[in-house]
């Protein structure tokens, strides 16, 4: 972690890559009856997408979070994906687009729209996120509070867990508002060290968060 809280990840994939076809066949009832199913990439890619194809037969809401991010990702991720959530390095890899300000997030959104995204979301560290949707295609940007961050490994975790309790809890919410609040949760996991040991409890976090 440097001194402004930025930080570099080793990935040890460990049993990760061991979970497969059939452990989801096991987690099926599960699977297709959650309010929202979570995918990223720490386990096999087909798994992965099997999963998200699996909730999204049953109607189940998928949010995808490309990370660590593939070059070649498998087109699929973006059309199984209700919500397709990535950081700038990850938006990078996957459009070219290097991110350095609103408009080249707002240029990838729409790059990931044309790749049949239904709803984009670009995670912009303490600018907070870049929203896009075929519903509401002009982009939107939500920004986060400003904090001081000691390390920010795991905020992108924070802010997708985050958004998967709002889906799942406050469905009726705004799509703004549930990122909002999101960004707001996020920003308190980057002022504490650690990844999982910086995520709040519900109860210290600001309760009109609920
Ligand atoms: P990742 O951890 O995947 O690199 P980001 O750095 O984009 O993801 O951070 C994810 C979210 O965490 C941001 O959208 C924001 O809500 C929050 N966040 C990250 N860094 C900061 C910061 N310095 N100040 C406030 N919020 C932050």
């Amino acid at each position: 972690v440097f001194s402004l809280g930025q930080n570099v990840i080793v990935i040890v994939p460990g049993a990760n890559l061991l979970l497969n076809f059939e452990d989801l066949k096991r987690a099926s009832d599960v699977i297709c009856k959650a309010k929202v199913v979570v995918c990223q990439l720490e386990i096999i890619p087909a798994v992965s997408l099997e999963a998200l194809k699996m909730a999204h037969a049953s109607g189940v809401k998928t949010l995808f979070n490309p990370a660590p991010a593939l070059a070649d990702l498998d087109p699929q991720f973006y059309t199984y994906s209700d919500i397709f959530c990535c950081n700038e390095t990850e938006a990078e890899i996957l459009t070219g687009i290097s991110v350095g300000n609103l408009e080249d997030a707002e240029k990838v959104g729409r790059m990931l729209l044309e790749r049949g995204c239904k709803l984009v979301i670009v995670t912009l560290g303490a600018e907070g996120c870049m929203m896009i949707s075929g519903d509401e295609p002009i982009p939107k940007h939500v920004p986060a509070g400003k904090v001081r961050a000691v390390d920010t490994t795991g905020a992108g975790d924070s802010f997708v867990g985050a958004l998967a309790f709002y889906l799942a809890y406050y469905p009726d919410l705004s799509m703004e508002e549930m990122i909002r609040k999101s960004n707001c949760v996020a920003s308190v996991s980057v002022q504490a060290p650690g990844t999982q040991s910086s995520y709040p409890y519900r109860k210290d976090l600001p309760q009109d968060l609920f």
